[in-house]
């Protein structure tokens, strides 16, 4: 079945790793297992799909292999130096898990699908009860050094 395409580009923190590719536009999917909970420190992490064929990385890409939760080896890909989350992939490297948090354009990667719902924090459905401030710590709205 043909899906539409997005296309992106995105370079890691240092910028020793550019990426750009097409996305499938029906794969944006946040995943929230206890995996991307621990490598990401965050609640989730958004990902797009790219087929190998869609997909071009410019830069060492460091590689850590974990075992899934089917017994499968999962790839996830880094960059050395800065740390940023790349992308995750299979052993036979069809198709690539992107981590949306470092393409320009993951603003407007909404997730259409979440995963592992199971382990998602209880807390993300509260967030709007909660203070947001406009800025971080030392702005004029919150003060830090008072506690
Ligand atoms: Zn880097
Ligand atoms: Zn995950």
């Amino acid at each position: 079945m043909m899906t539409d395409l997005i296309n992106v580009s995105g370079k890691c923190h240092c910028g020793k790793i550019t990426l750009t590719g097409a996305v499938e536009a029906n794969m944006i999917v946040a995943c929230h297992c206890t995996d991307c909970q621990v490598f990401g420190g965050g609640p989730f992490r958004n990902n797009v799909m790219l087929k190998s064929e869609n997909i071009s990385i410019q830069g060492e890409v460091s590689n850590y292999n974990k075992i899934g939760g089917s017994g499968a080896v999962r790839t996830q890909g880094f960059c050395g130096n800065c740390g940023t989350h790349i992308y995750a992939v299979d052993s036979k490297k069809t198709l690539y898990s992107v981590r949306a948090g470092f393409l320009e354009q993951h603003k407007s990667l909404a997730p259409v699908k979440h995963i592992f719902a199971n382990s998602a924090v209880k807390w993300l459905s509260n967030m709007s009860a909660v203070p947001w401030f406009e800025e971080g710590p030392n702005s004029v709205e919150i003060d830090y050094s008072s506690l």
